[in-house]
């Protein structure tokens, strides 16, 4: 048996210390402060939120808060979310919801444009249709009154070619809820490297016909929109990424309900669009069960 004297054995547990240091670093980055905002959605919100909550955490990567606004016709002035305070923001209000007060909108500009990562997740597209930063840093959007001028449709052709169309035309729109497959066009981004070159989704909702500002905008994965379902005929954007200012944003079309975000491909393009429009890298691999193609 040996014994260390106390001094080497101080020694020992310094260089130790040093040296485990920048390792456990490395192993564990930290937990990304998120904010879900959410109150205000012609979708169950309550249910979304709390799953998407759940499905964060379990991550082990996101450590969750939720801001619920006051509930559409209420009084708004009263809203200010402290967007300051987090990494990410999480939008999840759709169609009916209520402008911000300017100085919640202004906040939420300058949180974004500073570096501010946010996920714009389903109905969120069909918010704000008045909020001109809003509507850049989601691209495009459907519904909730949006036309022709809120900007071109934004879709591609089958061999990848990015169309900007401007033509009039309804604006938003999908039909029954079906499997579908989604095809992705940028196998390089932090976001999709990994994923199969095609993979299915759903039954959901396959959002067609969005338009809006289609600027600083890069469309990740498409899926096929059939005439024979209320379709457009194009493939239309499911994944995207855009930038505003020095701020990520992930737009997902996906996850109508409660059933649809419980989808592994559901789950893990979510989860890793978050991360990467949080930290601009993504952590979070594609699990072994992850669908494939039709
Ligand atoms: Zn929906």
């Amino acid at each position: 048996m040996t014994t260390l004297n106390p001094r080497t054995a101080l020694g020992l547990c310094l260089v130790a210390a040093i040296m485990l240091e920048p390792m456990t670093a490395d192993a564990a980055p930290d937990v990304i402060k998120t904010l879900i905002v959410d109150g205000q959605n012609n979708h169950a919100w309550a249910d979304t939120t709390r799953i998407l909550v759940e499905l964060m955490e379990q991550s082990g990567r996101f450590d969750v808060d939720v801001s619920t606004s006051p509930p559409a016709g209420a009084d708004m002035s009263v809203y200010k979310p402290l967007f300051k305070d987090y990494a990410l923001v999480v939008v999840n209000n759709g169609n009916n919801a209520d402008p911000w007060p300017r100085e919640t909108e202004k906040a939420f500009e300058q949180f974004v444009a500073e570096g501010g990562g946010v996920v714009s997740y389903h109905a969120a597209d069909n918010a704000y249709r008045d909020w001109p930063a809003y509507n850049e840093m989601i691209a495009i959007g459907g519904w909730g009154g949006r036309k022709v001028s809120s900007g071109p449709y934004l879709y591609m052709e089958k061999d990848g070619k990015v169309i900007r169309d401007p033509s009039d035309g309804k604006t938003g729109g999908h039909g029954k809820q079906v499997p579908f497959e989604i095809t992705v066009r940028d196998t390089e981004h932090p976001i999709t490297r990994g994923l199969p070159r095609t993979f299915m989704h759903g039954p959901d909702e396959l959002y067609a016909f969005l338009r809006g500002p289609a600027k600083n905008v890069e469309i990740l994965a498409t899926a096929h929109s059939p005439l024979d379902n209320k379709g457009s005929g194009h493939e239309e954007p499911i994944l995207l990424t855009v930038t505003y200012g020095k701020g990520r944003i992930f737009h997902t079309v996906l996850g109508h309900g409660a059933k649809q975000i419980r989808k592994d491909s559901f789950v893990t393009t979510f989860l890793r669009g978050a991360e990467w429009a949080a930290t601009g890298k993504v952590s979070i691999p594609v699990p072994a069960g992850f669908p494939k193609g039709d």
